[in-house]
């Protein structure tokens, strides 16, 4: 039986291995921390669960591709779908406007808030319905589709297609510069950076409010456990922590196996790299085997930006519910540099009442930065107590801030845990700590996804969200599934799984 290594066991590299047992190779999967599931994650804290990940996750809709790669690979097993009303509500000087499900009720109120702004109102709600018909592609990968796959994706994917030629040459601050009143052009970017494709708005939105978009009862690390289980239950091994150093190439450049830190040669048949590509071509293959669409987004960062997030968690001792749900709002009391965004987003878990104990709430903060983020935080943290003591600082600012803003909370919070860009690079070696892709700009002179084969070694494929920008957990779902169909066509074998 042929060996398939993986490395990583993250959500790619999960399914990955999913899917590898399922058409028969013996499959092992090497992750570096203790436990899988690498960003999709969270972590207990002093009887609360702070979940990491998991806010909307695309493919909860039965009958979708998607929803049969999470099916095909234990991620909804036994659950129960949490769904919401509202996908989030923004809020500005004092007015507040939310994105629901039901469109009707959101272009209504939009129109009441915003008459001047009527017009286009109309537009993008027109394209977010349109946009509820799009389905993700993930049956085969591009290169292996044959003309009825074609066909299909032309059908399933047809309405977006539309969509890119109507927002054609434009990014999310056009859309918003079609718009008046700020709160509405606020909402439209709390969701979707200023740089990213116009279409990624009504498209996002229009996702949800097709009824996709729900919460796996658990949240993100009893996700990541399911898709472990099903891989064992068929037979896949895991080592965790088993942190990989290098992929070992022949002199004819074929790779035969993986060393780990401990020094112990692993050998093997096939190999996905399922974690960061940074990571992989920096330090488990050379550099200059890179795809090419994958070295332009790295060589020019300003036109393929990456992101990152200051985060806290606090523990609120009242279970009176001040935000109902997810909101984005200024923060200007608590913004600690020009590369911080202007608004916050808070977060409470009060749909999933074992996150915290009785009679008490978890609330989550974020707030968005570019990529000076990183160079910021990296740099403070080569002084572990400075990192540490400006992490609290701004900890206690937000929670100063939430206090006044919310008076039934005075005296009732506590900082639970605050985490930086520096965490996601400790914890997954996620390239400047970011926790998805790059995005795809009007700058960006690629609009494809790059290749996961990798120049001059044939046995390798690479998977991962980097894969399919901007990232996210469906595009790294879909990677995992199509690196294993990539080797079943190496190997001469049927793809379909
Ligand atoms: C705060 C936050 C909120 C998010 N919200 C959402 C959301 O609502 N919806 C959504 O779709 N997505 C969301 N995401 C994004 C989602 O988590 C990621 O897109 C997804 O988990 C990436 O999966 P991956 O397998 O490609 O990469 P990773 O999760 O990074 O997995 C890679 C794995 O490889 C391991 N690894 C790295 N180097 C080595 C090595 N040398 N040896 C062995 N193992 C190694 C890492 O430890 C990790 O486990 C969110 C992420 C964060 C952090």
């Amino acid at each position: 039986m042929e060996k398939v290594i993986i490395i990583g066991g993250g959500i790619s590299g999960l399914v990955a291995g999913v899917y590898a047992q399922k058409a028969g190779f013996e499959t092992e999967i090497y992750e570096k921390n203790t436990v899988v599931g690498g960003e999709c994650t969270g972590w207990d804290r002093e009887g609360y669960y702070i979940d990491n990940c998991i806010h909307w996750l695309m493919g909860t809709t039965p009958g979708t591709d998607l929803n049969k790669i999470w099916s095909d690979s234990g991620a909804l097993d036994g659950v129960k779908i949490l769904t919401s009303d509202k996908m989030y509500t923004s809020e500005l000087n004092g007015e507040k406007l939310t994105l629901w499900k039901d469109i009707d009720r959101t272009e209504k109120e939009m129109v009441e808030l915003s008459p001047e702004d009527e017009i286009e109102i109309r537009n993008l709600m027109k394209n977010c319905r349109s946009a509820r018909k799009v389905q993700i592609p993930a049956r085969t990968p591009a290169e292996q589709m044959k003309i009825g796959d074609l066909l299909r994706m032309t059908f399933t994917m047809g309405t977006a297609l539309k969509m890119f030629k109507v927002y054609k040459g434009m990014d999310t601050q056009d859309l918003m510069n079609r718009f008046q009143h700020p709160l509405i052009r606020c909402t439209i970017s709390d969701f979707c950076t200023k740089e990213s494709l116009a279409h990624s708005f009504p498209m996002s939105y229009g996702n949800y409010v097709s009824g996709d978009g729900g919460i796996p009862q658990g949240g993100s690390r009893a996700m990541a456990q399911r898709i472990r289980k099903r891989f064992e239950d068929l037979g896949g091994k895991v080592f965790a922590p088993a942190s990989v150093e290098k992929i070992v190439l022949n002199d004819a450049g074929k790779a035969i196996g993986i060393t780990l830190s401990d020094g112990r040669l692993i050998h093997g048949d096939y190999f996905v790299a399922a974690c960061d590509t940074d990571y992989t071509f920096s330090h488990l293959l050379d550099r200059e085997r890179m795809d090419d669409v994958l070295r332009e987004a790295y060589e020019h960062p300003e036109a393929y930006p990456v992101y990152g997030m200051f985060q806290v968690a606090f523990a609120v001792d009242s279970d009176v519910d001040m935000l109902n749900g997810e909101i984005m709002m200024e923060s200007s009391q608590v913004r600690f540099a020009d590369f911080v965004s202007p608004r916050i987003t808070v977060k409470n878990f009060n749909y999933e009442p074992s996150f915290a104990p009785a009679g008490k709430q978890i609330l989550q903060v974020m707030l968005g930065m570019t990529d000076e983020g990183w160079k910021y935080w990296s740099e403070l943290n080569r002084d572990k107590e400075a990192y540490r003591a400006r992490k609290m600082e701004i900890a206690g600012n937000i929670l100063k801030m939430l206090e006044e803003k919310y008076p039934p909370y005075q005296g009732k919070m506590k900082i639970l845990d605050v985490w930086t860009p520096v965490t996601y690079h400790r914890y997954c070696n996620a390239y400047k700590g970011y926790n998805q892709a790059y995005t795809i700009t009007k700058q960006s002179r690629q609009q494809v996804y790059p290749s996961p084969f990798v120049k001059g070694v044939d046995n390798v494929i690479i998977a991962g969200q980097w894969m399919s920008a901007p990232g996210g957990l469906p595009g790294a779902a879909i990677q995992g599934k199509y690196s294993i169909q990539r080797i079943l066509k190496k190997c001469g074998r049927k793809t379909e799984i």
